[in-house]
This record gives C-alpha cells, structure tokens and sequence, in this order.
C-alpha cells in the first residue's frame, strides 16, 4: 500500500505494516494506507534535509513561492467536492462542515500565497558612515509538522502553507486515523510542481512516528497541534537539539453571558459553540459561564433545544452534528460525564448514546449539559472534546463585582486558548474582553475566525501563534546583516610584528 510520500515518490513502509481505515460514523471500510515507523520516518526527514540543503526551494524567489501556492488552492477548489468526501469519510463529520473547512483551507492557502509574494526584510540604520546594515528572513530548515483528527486538511492548511510560503522543506505526520486529505495533498502538490523533496508525508502512530519526527537532530522545527500531554511531551523531546518548537493545545473556553445579553443570540450561539462537530473543537465553547440572574432561563431552553438535536453522518441531509471520532474517545467522554456527576454535577440532558437504530453502529453521543458546576470540579478544569456543557454561575452585589467574579472564574484555568462575552454594555464587554487571558475573544459571537488575524493560546494552550503575519515568522529565522564598505582596523589589540 504506497500511501507514504518521501522524495517526490509513493511508497509502502519498510515493515509493509498497513492500517485500515474506517467510518466513525458507521464503521464502514474507507481506505486502507500504509503504517510507517522510524525507518521510514529517518527516510522522510534525509529526503527534506537534502531538499532544504542543496535543493531549489529555499532559495526560490517569493512570488514563485506565492504563484504555486496559488495553484494548490485553486486545485483545491476545483476538487473540493471530492476532497470535501474525504475528509466527511475519514472524520464522520457532515459534508456539510466538510465542505466549509475546505473554504477555509482554500482562503489559508491563499492567504499566505500573499505573505510568500510580499517583501520581507527590513533595513537598520547602523549609525555609521560607510555601513548597511539589515535584517533578512531565511526559512527555519526541516519542519516536522504533526496534527490532530479533528480539522484533518485545514489543521495541515496553518502549517504546510507558512512553511512552504517561508521555503522551508517538511515532514508532515496527520493523525493516524484522518490520513485521507494528507494523501490528497501530496498528489496535489506534486501536480502544482513542489520539486521532490520538499514535502514528505509519513502515516502512523504518534508513539513511533511522532517520536521519530521530534527528537532527530535533522529536524529545526517541530509545529504540533494536538492535546495537552502530547505537547508537553514533544516540548522535552524538542529540547535536546533546541528545536523550534510551536505548540497549539488544547482549550477549556468560557462562554460567558451577562444578564444584560440579547439572551437570544447567546443561547444559539452557546449551542453551536459546545455542539457544533460534536465538541470536538479546540476552541469549543465547553463552560458556560451564567449571571444568576438569566441562568435559569438560559440553561432550561439550552436543555431543551439540546435535548432536539439531530445527530447523523456525513451523507444525512437532516444531521445537525455527527459522531465522536472512535469508540476509544467516546468511553474518554462516558467516563469523563460520569466523574462529574461523581463529583457532583447534575445530568440535565444526554449523557448516553443514543438508542436510535440506524445510530448504533456509529461512534454517537448525545449532546449533554451538566449543571452546578464549580471551578474546583475536574469536569470544568479537564477538557473532555466531546458534546458535553458545564454550567457554573456567578454573580454580585453591584455590577462591577458580578464582573469580577465573571472574569476570575474564567481565568481559573490552566489554558488559554478562547473564549466569549455576551452583554449589550459595550464598555463591559471591552472590558471582560481585555482581562480575559484567552488566545482569542469574541464578543457576542462564538467560532469565527478569519485567515489573516492570529490564532493561538496563552498559558498551557500553546506556545508561537499561527494563521497571521506571525504565522510566517514562526517559519522564518531573523539574520542580521552588517555590511562595512570602508574595513578598517579594530585596534583592540597591539600588532607587535613590527
Ligand atoms: P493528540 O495529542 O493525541 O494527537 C495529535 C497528533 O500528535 C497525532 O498526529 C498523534 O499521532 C501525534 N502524537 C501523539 N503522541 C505523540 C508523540 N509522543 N510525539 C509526537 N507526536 C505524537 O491529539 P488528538 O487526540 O489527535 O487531538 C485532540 C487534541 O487536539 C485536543 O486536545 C484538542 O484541544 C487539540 N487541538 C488543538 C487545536 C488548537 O488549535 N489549539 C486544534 C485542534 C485540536
């Protein structure tokens, strides 16, 4: 099965070990592809390292950069519809999310198609005569990109398009389970012309594979998206060579709403902010956080409308979200839901699989709310990544206390990454917003993003920023240029030669 790609050639592993691949949303056979291990691995990252050091790319101008990531996005669109079923088929996920993922990929893509075309460098002024002097970027080398199952291609998308953008060479490692779009990938940027090399992919488990890919001396950087312990695992394996690390974890993102809200707006956007892919997001909106005043109107009709959503896969026209993305990962979900009403949270809604028929051989969980929940309770500090809401409330004697108690109980948290202030008080709002310390706020929205801002975490969320003018930096090293037209002797030392 020569699914592998290194060196511009398809290839089966070494060990002709093999994974096959299936359909959370029913089991259903999709594909079969090859497991590499560490040989392959060392293979992928040799063919990168020469690319890097004696091929054309790193040195290629950057409008050429940009033109040929231009074409891999509009080869995009032109298969969107069939990439659009890879990724539904590898994930579970609906066509319908599929599809608008793809478009964000395409606009990721593009966006820095712009940033490789652009002038980069700048000039400082040394101060003295007869002297220039100035900062150029270099690409960073060999790039070990590795990510998580949840946005398959558009997670790829933040790192493949600034490092090849840059002229840095990769190794990409997808999630062993979502290799479908990854494999698509690779034919695509061969067709658009990427000389052999540059990029190379390798399939299998993250024990083997992303170990390999974290702890070689060939490789200068290491971007991983992915759960919290696995960061802090490749943040010590990078650490021996000093690797250039960047890190996008996971989240435990507060939604806050004031009393003062359109209650309305907030309660379906607190839907779709926990429910949409079924809570598999990093930056899911997974702790409501409810002035006490509102909270029993908002949590009684978010328990409702909960209690109607309509699950189903890829190809069902009526789903409103699909299934978790194995049965490993909805037991993490059903032991998670039952610890917290261990510890004492209350089981509004869900909280089961569903018992539907044509249900039953899919990876389903119901969209389930917990109510009472306090900061100390490890279902509000722990991320669970499935369709299940925390409720914690807060509140006041004067509005500037409700405030405060708002802002303190979301920054009670060991992440990050995002997060939400819904209110009509446009000052509160700017306020909340600016002391939350949380990669990204939205204020009376939840989950847009846009390809040209930063997207990151603070704290244990992450480390280096993706998806803006910081995105390429994170793939560019800085070098100082000082150019001295007129040499003249240092005279620190005496020549005593005569
Ligand atoms: P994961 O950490 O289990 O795996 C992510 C990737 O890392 C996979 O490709 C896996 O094979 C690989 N991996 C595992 N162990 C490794 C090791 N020791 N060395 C190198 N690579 C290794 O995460 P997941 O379950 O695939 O994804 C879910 C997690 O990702 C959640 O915690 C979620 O919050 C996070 N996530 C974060 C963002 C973000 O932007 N911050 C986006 C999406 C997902």
């Amino acid at each position: 099965m020569s699914t592998l790609f290194i060196d511009g050639r398809w290839t089966a592993a070494i060990s002709g070990a093999t994974r096959d691949i299936t359909c959370p949303a029913d089991g259903a056979y999709v594909a079969t592809v090859a497991e590499a291990d560490r040989a392959d691995t060392e293979a992928a990252i040799a063919a990168a390292r020469r690319a890097f050091d004696e091929g054309p790319w790193p040195s290629t101008p950057g409008p050429e950069r940009a033109a040929l990531l231009t074409r891999l996005a509009d080869l995009l669109a032109d298969e969107k519809e069939q990439v659009a079923e890879l990724e539904a088929l590898d994930t579970g996920k609906r066509m319908v999310e599929a599809r608008i993922d793809l478009d964000d990929v395409i606009s990721v893509i593009r966006h820095f198609a712009t940033l490789a075309g652009a002038e980069a460098g700048r000039v400082v002024d040394p101060g003295t005569p007869g002297v220039s002097s100035r900062v150029v970027t270099e690409p960073v080398g060999v790039c070990a990109l590795i990510t998580p199952w949840n946005y398959p291609l558009l997670q790829t998308s933040w790192k493949i398009a600034p490092a090849l953008a840059a002229g840095n060479t990769f190794v990409l490692k997808p999630s062993e389970v979502t290799p479908s779009t990854a494999i698509w990938l690779m034919g695509a940027l061969d067709r658009v012309g990427l000389p052999a090399g540059v990029a190379n992919l390798v399939l299998g488990p993250g024990a083997t594979v992303g170990a390999a890919l974290t702890d070689h001396p060939d490789v200068d950087l290491v971007s991983f998206t992915g759960g919290l312990e696995t960061g802090r695992r490749i943040m010590a394996a990078a650490s021996d060579t000093v690797k250039r690390v960047a890190l996008e974890l996971g989240g435990k993102n507060p939604n806050i709403i004031f009393a003062d809200a359109d209650l309305d707006a907030a309660i379906d956007n607190a839907l779709t902010a926990i429910f949409l892919d079924s809570g598999q997001v990093c930056s899911a909106g997974a702790r409501l956080i409810v002035e006490e005043s509102v909270k029993d109107r908002v949590v009684d009709e978010l328990v409702r409308r909960a209690g109607d959503i309509r699950l189903g896969g890829p190809f069902d026209d009526d789903a409103e979200t699909g299934p978790l993305i194995s049965n490993q990962h909805r037991e993490k979900v059903e032991k998670y839901v039952a610890d917290a009403i261990a510890e004492g949270a209350v089981l509004r809604v869900g909280g089961a699989r569903p018992d539907a028929p044509e249900l039953a051989e899919g990876c389903y969980y119901l969209p389930t709310i917990l109510d009472d929940c306090t900061t100390t309770m490890r279902c509000v500090q722990d991320e669970s990544f499935g369709p299940v809401l925390t409720v914690e409330t807060f509140g006041g004697d004067t509005a500037d206390a409700a405030e405060d108690a708002a802002v303190a109980i979301a920054n009670d948290t060991i992440y990050g990454l995002a997060g939400a202030v819904w209110t009509e008080n446009a000052g509160r709002a700017e306020r909340v917003a600016n002391r939350l310390r949380h990669g990204t706020i939205w204020i009376n929205d939840y989950h847009p993003y846009v390809a040209g801002a930063e997207w990151g975490g603070m704290k244990q969320s992450g480390i280096g920023r993706e998806l803006g003018l910081a995105g390429l930096h994170e793939y560019q090293e800085m070098k100082h240029i000082w150019h001295n037209t007129r040499p003249a002797r240092a005279g620190w030392f005496a020549d005593r030669s005569h």
